[in-house]
């Protein structure tokens, strides 16, 4: 196959939370695979290409992802790449850009409507470790996920789902997308797009959803994808989950 092309989308706004790392490890588990892969950083004001493999969203600061959201709007390029059903990995401004609208600076914003979520304000700011068992959605694109997720939280933003969006997972461990309703539930998945609060990177400690993210930016189901032995990860992770 010709490189993998990975797509981090305005790394300069949503770069505050380290979550520029998904896109490294995805680089990483595919070139350990043998596979080429590059990362194509989109900064504010670039144009955002309509064909890339998979695309990267990163949380961000209030102001911040103000500024994102119209980029997104205005550009168009990340509506045609869901059209066409790439993956898209948006994590926490990520999440709450990509939804309905969403409360930022003390006003509703415009989001960019790919994910039906609305985000309005947890009653206090939640930062902390975060753990979920994976939601089953049937028929999704998350639904081969077993693995419990592990990342760190660092929101102010409550982020309710309707009907078209699923969540990612049901809390086990601190405060996912509300800390009002019951069930807890953490992130959203929509078509292609998968949303999490998550970062860490969340793909650094989550190799199962990094892996089925990479498996359909290949275009090649997880199963086939070469086992990868790596030890320092499976600590990492086990460290994370014993808390
Ligand atoms: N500014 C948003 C909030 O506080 C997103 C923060 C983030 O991306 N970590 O909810």
């Amino acid at each position: 196959m010709s490189t993998l092309q990975i797509g981090l989308v305005l790394p300069d706004v949503l770069g505050t939370y380290g979550d520029d790392g998904n896109a490294l490890v995805l680089r990483q588990r595919a070139r350990m695979r043998g596979f080429d892969a590059n990362i194509v950083r989109i900064h504010l004001g670039d144009p955002i290409p309509t064909s890339l493999d998979v695309y990267c969203l990163g949380g961000g600061e209030d102001t911040a992802q103000i500024l994102a959201a119209e980029h997104i709007n205005t550009d168009g390029g990340l509506h045609k790449a869901a059209a066409a059903g790439r993956p898209i990995l948006a994590i926490c401004a990520g999440l709450q850009v990509l939804g309905e609208s969403f409360r930022a600076d003390n006003r509703m914003v415009t989001g960019a409507g790919l994910i039906d979520a609305t985000t309005g304000s947890l009653k206090k700011r939640f930062i902390g470790e975060l753990q979920s068992t994976p939601h089953p959605n049937d028929g999704g694109i998350t639904a081969g996920l077993t693995e419990p997720l592990t990342g760190f939280g660092n929101h102010f933003g409550s982020s309710i789902l309707g009907s078209d969006a699923k969540p990612l997972g049901i809390v086990t461990h601190g405060v996912g997308n509300s800390d009002t309703e019951q069930p807890t539930y953490e992130g959203a998945v929509q078509g292609s797009i998968i949303c999490t609060y998550m970062h860490g990177p969340v793909l650094a400690r989550n190799p199962q959803l990094a892996d089925l993210l990479l498996a359909w930016a290949l275009d090649m189901p997880m199963s086939e994808l070469q086992p990868l032995d790596l030890p320092v990860v499976d600590k990492l992770r086990r460290e994370r989950l014993q808390r």
